[in-house]
């Protein structure tokens, strides 16, 4: 018998490690709260979590099995388990993040182990240590082959098991997405039925966004994140749509895939950096100097800035979990440029929020956007105004969640920041007065980075 050691991979479809151990053997699958992993994640996302693994234990029930649950340290856990059930070996999915390797290394050492990539397309250990940039990682790792969807193991290869430890519940300060492989299936249906074949021209657009929530964008981070859907299914479908479309829709749907390479970049540079949760992925010669005011890190957490649409996307994470990508960038650059916090504090906070956390990916987009990991333009910073205009001059995005300047014309709250005080307390008295000056702040932000980068 084979145990397979249920992690981020909380389904039974396209799970690469439960298809290997299936193969040949008998397959014991376990689950291990691991209570070191649980303080490193915010409360929603693991009531999310909780709510998969009894959907997986769901499945496995249906299909005459069952998920045992433990909690501990894994590898002592697994070791018990091993021994309990007098298995051969365990398998389990390879993960990348630090403290998931470590627990990987404990085990290998305690009993006999395979792990499979399942996390990834590509696994990093194919590719080249460092790339120039994201075109030549692209490049590259589009000339590797993707695996398909792995089967999903017959009731015959499951063991016959049942288990009645209970798995725990959690208490969330939001409403948590139906949770398990089927809600997010149904999630990407939904996207494949309308939104893929025009997901380049929607994905940036704000009005979209309201009013196609899953449409105009795909939404299944949550999902990818908890490991309830497998990569390869997505890029399978998304690839299969490609290569019977043209014109327009093909273009759109290749932006698609195109986004999820962004992804494998960052399990890859997690993969060989692994401080890149904590440390800059680029050095710089002086230090950068952060200004880190705790008041207007504050302001910056409960959407009060002044900004329309820095508030409005503080105020979707902090109500719903998720943050569009466009005001994600938003916010983040305007912490760590207009008002020069640290990266590693609005990365604390989007752990917290987040339900779609995952260290790789949240941890690269900070650092990119802080302008102290890989993007290729030294300083970029993201002017909130000009963003605005650009992706919701209409304000739908904002009204949607500043509910204060529902009243105000579009046009003004695209200018906010920059209206005068008086006109601003006449438009939308209750709404924040900017916490710092348009302008001043940007210069202010190039001068620090160039300062840090040497050229000042
Ligand atoms: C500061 C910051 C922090 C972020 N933190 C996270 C995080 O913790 N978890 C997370 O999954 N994503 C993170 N992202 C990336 C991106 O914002 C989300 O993946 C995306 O918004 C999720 O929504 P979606 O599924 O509708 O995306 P879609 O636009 O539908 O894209 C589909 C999928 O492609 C991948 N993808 C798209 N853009 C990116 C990107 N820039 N980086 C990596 N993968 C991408 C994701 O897997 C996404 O689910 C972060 C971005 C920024 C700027």
């Amino acid at each position: 018998m084979h145990v397979f050691w249920h992690r981020r991979d909380v389904r039974l479809r396209d799970n690469r490690g439960l298809a290997s151990a299936a193969t040949d053997e008998t397959v014991l699958p376990v689950f291990v709260l691991d209570p070191e992993i649980r303080a490193d994640l915010g409360t929603r996302q693991w009531a999310f979590v909780l709510d998969g693994v009894r959907e997986l234990r769901r499945a496995y029930r249906e299909r005459g099995s069952d998920l045992l649950v433990r909690e501990g340290d894994p590898g002592k856990v697994l070791q018990g388990v091993v021994s309990d059930y007098d298995a051969d070996s365990v398998y389990y999915n390879e993960q990348y993040r630090p403290i998931r390797r470590e627990r990987q290394r404990t085990l290998d050492d305690a009993v006999p182990t395979e792990s499979v990539t399942d996390l990834v397309l590509v696994d990093p250990a194919e590719l080249n240590e460092r790339y120039e940039n994201h075109s030549r990682f692209y490049d590259d790792w589009g000339t590797h082959g993707k695996p398909a969807p792995a089967p999903t193991p017959d009731e015959g290869s499951l063991a016959d098991v049942s288990d009645d430890t209970p798995v725990p519940d959690a208490e969330a300060d939001i409403a948590i997405p139906t949770a398990g492989y089927d809600a997010a299936r149904k999630r990407w249906d939904t996207f494949l039925a309308d939104g893929i074949e025009t997901y380049s021209d929607t994905r940036d657009d704000m009005r979209a966004a309201v009013e196609r929530p899953v449409g105009a964008v795909s939404r299944i981070s949550p999902y990818l994140a908890a490991g309830m859907i497998g990569i390869r299914e997505l890029w399978a479908d998304a690839t299969e749509r490609y290569n019977v479309v043209d014109g327009d829709a093909r273009r759109n749907v290749e932006k698609y895939r195109y986004e999820l390479s962004w992804r494998e970049q960052n399990y890859h540079l997690l993969y060989y950096n692994p401080d890149l949760p904590t440390e800059h992925y680029k050095s710089f010669p002086n230090p950068i100097a952060w200004e880190n005011d705790p008041t207007k890190l504050a302001a910056w957490k409960r959407g009060e800035t002044g900004y329309p649409l820095v508030d409005a996307g503080m105020c979707q994470l902090n109500t719903e979990g998720y943050l569009h990508n466009r005001p994600r960038q938003n916010v983040a650059s305007f912490l760590t440029k207009h008002l020069l916090v640290d990266w590693r504090e609005g990365e604390r906070y989007f752990a917290e929020q987040l339900l779609d956390y995952d260290q790789a990916n949240n941890a690269a987009n900070w650092q990119w956007t802080a302008s102290t990991g890989t993007d290729s333009v030294d300083v970029r910073i993201f002017d909130p105004v000009a963003q605005m205009d650009k992706y919701d001059d209409g304000a739908d995005y904002v009204t949607e969640y500043v509910p204060e300047l529902r009243d105000v014309d579009p046009a003004k709250i695209v200018d906010w920041p920059t209206l005068p005080a008086d006109e601003r307390a006449t438009l939308a008295p209750d709404y924040p007065a900017p916490v710092v000056d348009r302008d001043e702040a940007y210069e202010r932000a190039q001068r620090v980075f160039e300062r840090a980068l040497g050229k000042r």
